[in-house]
């Protein structure tokens, strides 16, 4: 693997960088690109756009999934154990870890179960859940339906007969659409998913059963998408999810960082100078994950490293962060098809917004091969029992990357984090599989145990 450094000292070893890059990015080779120039303080960036974002905001996220938790456990059966909570476990991984090289002098590795999120299956119940939420709440405020914090008339018959007269639509292929549409229509909206004609038929059917109408593109997909999104623009009554620009969304993810602050103390393991914490997430247009780096780099600051796993397909954020000129390149721009069995990570162009507030904090970024994806699907399963879909395998491949090779080896040198490492703790993301079809399951895992 090259070894690749974001802006080396010397302009000319800068350029020669940045060729080899390149180069290994277009012959879909899995790089790992590190930040050199991260903030020494490890803070986020501070605005969406032009408005500020921060602590404040992330906390109000957290608080509106708490306000609506007897509405969830209400409209979802498989929340009422739970109480309406939509959270995953932050479980241990020893096999696991033995397995992918790492003994205790390297830290611990834990996975963030995100693969078993109820409602929506996938990581998408955070950002998607949140949006839908927050339309819901201020609609219902307008409306007069609720007021104060309780919300609890939100799952009930009068609320559905007025939300009925709302739309809410995203354009999603994958698990954006099944966590919109579910939520959506079980609040009453009237829910519609835009997808191209090839979307896989087991989700087209779970949203269909749901009362969410379908839209299949053939065709243009994206100029079908954007046709969808004017005209639910133009529609008072409708309200468009947009994946590449939405806070709401954004925010949402943020708020699994509090969350994650709680377990990882339950667990006993601090965050501070001596107890550095590393992140692996999967990314696509880079709001989950951006969202969950920037919560994470607020409460732990520098002591977070924070690295996002792309398939080499799909390598858009890392494209993103090589230009700082404002330019969001398309993976197209470099010839590559975007063709990946990751299919919540096949994104071309990155969020804008999400890679200027993840910028000035992120460790990292590497890329995945497809076959690598599904050799850490089988090996999850078989070490730990984890169900998990190719796209939520990719943060699997990070700890080897950091540990193992030069470039992550100078990461850890350039931070000073080397001698702290038996102390560190490692957090794998799976943020996706529980809806998955056992026949498409099967496929995967046989594939994954095939390339051993
Ligand atoms: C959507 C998704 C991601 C990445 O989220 P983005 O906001 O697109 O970066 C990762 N894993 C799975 C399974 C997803 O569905």
């Amino acid at each position: 693997m090259p070894a690749i450094t974001a802006a080396p000292t010397d302009p000319t070893a800068a350029d020669a960088a940045h060729e080899a890059l390149m180069d290994a990015l277009e012959r879909q080779q899995p790089v790992l690109l590190t930040q050199d120039h991260r903030a020494a303080d490890g803070r986020p960036g501070r605005f969406w756009g032009t408005r500020p974002i921060g602590m404040a905001e992330m906390q109000a996220a957290a608080d509106r999934f708490t306000r609506f938790r007897p509405v969830l456990q209400r409209l979802f059966p498989e929340l009422q154990a739970s109480g309406g909570v939509i959270e995953s476990p932050l479980q241990p991984v020893p096999a696991l870890q033995r397995q992918l090289g790492l003994d205790a002098a390297h830290g611990a590795l834990f996975v963030k179960a995100d693969h078993g999120l109820p409602v929506a299956g996938s990581i998408k119940a955070r950002g998607g859940l949140h949006e839908v939420l927050e339309f819901a709440e201020r609609l219902a405020r307008q409306l007069g339906l609720v007021s104060g914090s309780d919300l609890s008339p939100l799952a009930g018959a009068a609320a559905h007969r007025a939300f009925a007269d709302y739309q809410v639509a995203v354009g999603s292929t994958g698990n954006l659409g099944l966590s919109i549409g579910v939520i959506a229509s079980a609040l009453g909206f009237r829910a519609v998913v835009h997808m191209s004609a090839d979307a896989k038929e087991w989700k087209k059917q779970r949203l269909r059963r749901r009362g969410v109408t379908v839209v299949e593109h053939a065709g243009d997909y994206a100029a079908a998408v954007a046709a969808g999104r004017r005209e639910a623009e133009a529609n008072p009554r409708a309200h468009f999810v947009d994946d590449e620009d939405s806070l709401s969304l954004f925010l949402g993810y943020s708020a699994a960082a509090l969350h994650l602050r709680e377990q990882l103390a339950a667990a006993g393991r601090p965050v501070d100078a001596a107890h550095p914490l590393f992140v692996y997430i999967p990314c696509g247009v880079g709001g989950a994950p951006g969202g969950i780096a920037f919560g994470l780099a607020l409460l732990f600051g520098p002591h977070v490293h924070c690295f996002f796993a792309e398939p080499t397909a799909s390598p858009c954020f890392l494209l993103a962060l090589q230009r700082d000129d404002g330019h969001v390149p398309s993976v197209y721009e470099l010839g590559l098809d975007n063709r990946t069995e990751a299919d919540g990570l096949a994104v071309p162009r990155a969020s804008e917004r999400a890679v200027q507030v993840v910028r000035p904090s992120l460790g990292g970024v590497f890329t995945v091969a497809d076959d690598t994806l599904f050799r850490h699907l089988a090996r999850a399963r078989q070490a730990e029992g984890l169900r998990i879909e190719p796209s939520a395998a990719a943060g699997f491949d990070g700890p080897g990357r950091l540990l193992h090779t030069a470039e992550g080896q100078r990461y850890l040198q350039r931070h000073r984090l080397t001698a702290q490492m038996p102390q560190a703790t490692h957090v794998v993301w799976t943020t996706g599989g529980l809806f998955v079809p056992d026949e498409e399951y099967e496929r995967f895992l046989a594939r994954g145990l095939r390339l051993g």
